[in-house]
């Protein structure tokens, strides 16, 4: 018996063998062809993109329900059919005699290595979408199937090194029940599918793939985030319980969802959802959600090739305020850096984006698109209960000039005649430290605070968010984060303004009696953990306050993964 550890990425108990996949990367060597077989490379061409068209379009139908992957998949068919793209591969095979398979090969390569060079989580992504649909097309036009897929067993487990957007959405229609793989991130493309799935997976396992033999026995334990391979009797009888358990509770909680959420103290806490892609934007009503937390708009570009107007981001804004209602919608304003939009405006390269021209900073420095995005979103306040939040802000200053645009839209709106909510709240993320810092004179003058803590935490312990070298320094329950969380929360209370946590520690099992031990009363997690927050919350405690008394988090590093592993250990874990 062996035991890896991972990382979560759709919660599940699936008991199973293992079946491993290999990784679809087919390389092309260069090579040329003669001028007079031209036309027969393009006519391969041509019929590779319209089955790979074909294919996508029926994982399409197959997915009617499922928002967040239609978009992905949506955004494979505009790549597939990208002018530019189409253009250079035609360029290559014509005029630089190169044979359809090498030029697919080498133009997608080069536009996947530009995203990836940008060096940012948004375009990683979008350089994983070309590469998927690059190797999509190569297995077309060299004729290689993917046969590693035919004849899933119900109990076969999938086993791969990394997981693609497309193999993701063949494992929900071969009904794969669960995958793990040995690398992958939580907020990749293949991972946003793999929820709106409703694929249990767990991912960052190492040596995953040198450790698992096809038809060895597994559990995937997509709770605590964990493999084990060929587990003994003991093992997995005790699993055999968790799971049936684990069903029971699920069964429960789907039948009882529109209760409020309060701690079994009878604290009422306000449990919210993020909303990345419109099409997840059911899910917090169905859920039974207070609302939405946090709405990342930037997420509108996602394989979009123009800005969005005014008119499109109106209707969009009141989509949501609509389906939002009875309950607020948080719509942050973008956050977009100088590199995330550089296909879309020439912006100047920067040595650093991280700290660079992002969040507020971009908005504030480029004022014609941040006043489309705050009209629209003005516009569409009169249709529900919309609050405005303003990313990467970094102090006092930074709010004061985005709201005096915000008055200047208000003060066009009026003179147009155009109505708005002018009660809509302002406020401001708290991710950059010195807002943490300054939180007093901020939750001052702004409405409320919302704490995103992927920021917060690779700011303050200067360590990349992205970088998976760098895990042992991105310790989110670090005593540096904690007393600027503490800090933020005590100003808010100062001043009568709420205070949310909207940033991924809300969403984990383990931080979330953290969270509520510390007083806080409003958090927005992703729609996939809303449930299980939901029941963490539900067992939270008189017993729970009084282990939080007089805490000022000023003790070490030790001391509190004592407190969140061993004391909080019995309301997060099953
Ligand atoms: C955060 O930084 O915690 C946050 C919610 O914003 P994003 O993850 O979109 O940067
Ligand atoms: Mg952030």
């Amino acid at each position: 018996m062996q035991t890896i550890n991972g990382l979560v990425i759709k919660s599940g108990l699936v008991l199973g063998r293992a079946r491993l996949v290999s990784q679809p990367s087919l390389e092309v060597a260069s090579s040329r062809i003669t001028s007079r077989e031209v036309n027969r490379e393009l006519r391969l061409l041509n019929d590779a993109v319209d089955r790979v068209a074909d294919d996508l379009g029926q994982h399409l139908q197959a997915l009617r329900d499922a928002g967040s992957a239609r978009e992905i998949l949506e955004a494979h068919l505009l790549i597939l059919r990208d002018p530019e793209i189409a253009s250079l591969i035609h360029e290559a095979v014509s005029n630089k005699l190169e044979s359809a398979a090498a030029a697919v090969q080498r133009v997608f390569s080069e536009v996947a290595a530009g995203f990836q060079n940008l060096d940012n989580e948004f375009y990683a992504q979008r350089s994983a979408d070309y590469r998927d649909v690059q190797q999509h097309l190569l297995s077309e036009l060299i004729g290689q199937k993917k046969a590693d897929l035919q004849d899933w067993q119900p109990d076969q487990i999938a086993v791969l090194k990394e997981p693609t957007p497309s193999q993701v959405s063949a494992f929900s229609r071969l009904k794969v029940p669960a995958y793990c793989s040995e690398q992958g991130s939580f907020t990749s493309h293949a991972s946003i599918l793999t929820r709106s799935l409703n694929i249990a997976a767990v991912t960052a396992l190492p040596g995953l793939c040198g450790q698992v033999r096809d038809g060895d026995a597994l559990i995937l334990d997509a709770i605590d985030g964990r493999v084990i391979i060929d587990p003994d009797q003991p093992t997995l009888l005790l699993y055999d319980q968790l799971r049936e358990k684990y069903r029971s509770q699920e069964e429960q909680e789907a039948r009882t969802p529109g209760e409020p959420t309060r701690t079994a103290g009878g604290r009422r806490i306000h449990l919210r959802c993020n909303l990345d892609l419109l099409s997840e934007i059911d899910r917090p009503a169905k859920l039974g959600a207070d609302g939405i937390g946090l709405y990342r708009t930037e997420f509108l570009y996602l394989g979009k090739d123009r800005l969005p107007s005014e008119e499109l981001q109106f209707e969009i804004y009141r989509e949501v305020a609509e389906k939002a209602a009875p309950h607020s919608v948080t719509i942050r304003s973008f956050d977009l850096g100088g590199d995330k939009l550089s296909h879309l405006i020439p912006a100047p390269q920067e040595e650093n984006p991280y700290l660079g021209c992002r969040g507020i900073r971009f908005s504030l420095a480029q004022p014609a698109i941040f006043r489309t995005q705050i009209r629209a979103v003005l516009k569409a306040s009169q249709f529900g209960r919309i609050n405005l939040m303003f990313p990467m802000v970094t102090d006092l200053k930074d709010f004061l000039a985005a709201s005096s645009i915000v008055d200047k839209c208000r003060q066009e709106l009026d003179a147009e005649g155009t109505p708005y909510d002018a009660e809509m709240p302002l406020g401001v993320m708290i991710e950059v430290p010195s807002a943490a810092l300054c939180a007093d004179e901020l939750a001052r003058h702004c409405g409320f605070l919302s704490i995103g803590t992927n920021d917060l935490v690779q700011y303050v312990l200067a360590a990349d968010r992205n970088n998976s070298a760098l895990t042992p320094y991105y310790v989110t329950h670090h005593p540096a984060v904690l007393q600027l969380l503490r800090q933020t929360l005590a100003a808010g209370l100062h001043y009568g303004k709420p205070v949310s946590v909207c940033g991924e520690m809300a969403s984990l099992p383990e931080y979330v009696p953290l969270l509520i031990g510390m007083g806080f009363t409003d958090l927005s997690v992703n729609p996939s953990s809303y449930r299980e927050c939901r029941r963490i919350i539900q067992r939270c405690d008189a017993e729970l306050d009084a282990l939080f008394a007089g805490q000022s988090f000023s003790c070490g590093l030790a001391a509190i993964e004592e407190l969140i592993y061993q004391r909080l250990k019995p309301y997060y874990h099953l």
